[in-house]
């Protein structure tokens, strides 16, 4: 019996999607237990390629139970709309693959309208934000004003709770950022109109949780984004609004007695970073662009150009601490086959002082890079599957950042699909 959670090691879009494809194989449940349609994982296997923001990765998978748990920022709209997309694409959604946590809450379109006034009114020192409403959501839930996905089973209840936070929201949305008010005849209706389309799917999923566990099924627990946007732990204020970190899956899947047995880390071969916030290791210039291009480092969600660095030793052993990773998955290294020789992070000078401590944010804005360089490989590697056939300068790269991060690498990446893996 496994229960493994997959997290991010860096700043997301380390390629978990990939990865909770290739595992869903030896699982029986995969569950979202946080964040929302703010991220996206990418997933390409036979039936095409599909950027997944809401549902968990293995709906690709005959027999593989999906939830989204108690954790996770809904948003009937953006749900139903994937839902749409992978159904075109043949991908059969019922309420026995699908299941949605009655105790989810339900992101709204102020939480969006919300997010983008602030984001506004931020200007200069905006934080980067997808605008799809996370923090503002997560704010509402911490205040305990939102709306759970079970309250759709109860519409007269419902309507009267609907009001009571409406007149509350208005109050923000006029007073502080002199926006229009909400029509309450329009909110009602959006409400019912996916109320009707969600609600064959959502349940008590951590009942089902805990049969699926005295059955000694195998649960995957699917994390977006990665450590360093960990609302706790992470590159605070530039972090997510949730808690990106393996630790927290038990309680926001829905199983808070859990302890997981494995923590599978993702990281990526070079370092990515979308939005605002130090990014220790940055390139700029051509040599950017070269790297950006190389490995197609646009936002799944928003098209946005990502930052790119070399890859960052002392943030990544942070994030393997922090996730308490058992084993790491190395992703994209083919990405890196052009570079003659390959810029590492090894330290950070900070106040004149190599460390190889991850700082606390404030220093980390003064934080300066030290990169050493490895020989490259100067050749493709989207074709080897075994460890033995890498290259030697690649083994030694690979090699580098294990020691370096106190974590073995099970699995070696080499392309987007399934079967573009090299396990240990
Ligand atoms: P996630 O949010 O962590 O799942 O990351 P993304 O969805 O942004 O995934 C990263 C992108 O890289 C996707 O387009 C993947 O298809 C692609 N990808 C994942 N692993 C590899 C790899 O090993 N090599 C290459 N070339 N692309 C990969």
């Amino acid at each position: 019996m496994k229960h493994c959670a997959i997290v991010g090691i860096n700043w997301g879009d380390e390629g978990k999607g990939r990865m909770v494809d290739l595992l869903t194989r030896d699982y029986d449940v995969v569950v979202r237990y946080q964040g929302g349609g703010n991220a996206g994982h990418t997933v390409v296997n036979e039936r095409g390629k599909f950027a997944l923001h809401l549902l968990p990765s293995g709906i690709f998978r005959d027999g593989v139970v999906n939830i989204l748990g108690n954790g996770v920022a809904l948003d009937p709209e953006n749900l139903w709309k994937e839902m749409q997309d992978v159904a075109a694409q043949g991908v059969a959604l019922t309420p026995e693959n699908l299941k949605i946590s009655e105790r989810a809450s339900l992101l709204m379109p102020w939480h969006r309208d919300l997010d983008a006034l602030e984001e506004q009114r931020l200007a200069d020192k905006k934080y980067g934000s997808t605008k799809q409403g996370i923090a503002p959501f997560y704010s509402d839930k911490y205040q305990k004003k939102t709306v759970l996905a079970g309250e759709l089973f109860h519409p007269e209840a419902l309507r009267a709770h609907l009001r009571d936070l409406m007149e509350w929201k208005d109050l923000t949305l006029t007073r502080v950022y002199g926006a229009a008010p909400y029509a309450m005849e329009t909110l009602e209706a959006w409400l019912a109109d996916y109320a009707d389309k969600i609600k064959p799917y959502v349940c008590d999923t951590s009942a089902f949780l805990r049969q699926a566990q005295k059955e000694d099924k195998n649960i995957l627990f699917e994390a977006q984004l990665g450590a360093l946007r960990d609302l706790d732990f992470g590159i605070y204020p530039y972090t997510t609004s949730s808690n990106t970190t393996a630790a927290y899956a038990p309680i926001g899947a829905g199983l808070p007695s859990l302890r997981l047995t494995d923590v599978v880390g993702v990281v990526k071969a070079y370092s990515t970073c979308v939005g605002e916030g130090p990014f220790v290791c940055e390139m700029f210039g051509e040599e950017a662009e070269r790297l950006r291009e190389a490995g197609a480092e646009y936002g799944a969600k928003t098209g946005r150009p990502r930052r790119v660095g070399p890859i960052d030793l002392v943030a990544t052993r942070y994030g393997v601490e922090v996730q308490g990773a058992t084993v790491l998955a190395l992703t994209k290294l083919d990405v890196l086959g052009y570079m003659e020789k390959i810029p590492v992070c090894a330290r950070y000078r900070v106040n004149g002082t190599e460390t190889d401590r991850f700082p606390f944010p404030t220093e980390l804005e003064t934080a300066e890079p030290v990169i050493e360089y490895m020989p490259g490989w100067g050749c493709d590697l989207s074709g080897v599957r075994r460890w033995a056939d890498l290259p030697a300068a690649a083994q030694a790269y690979v090699r580098r950042i294990e020691e370096a991060v106190g974590c073995p690498i099970g699995y070696v990446s080499v392309g987007p699909e399934r079967d573009s893996i090299i396990l240990r």
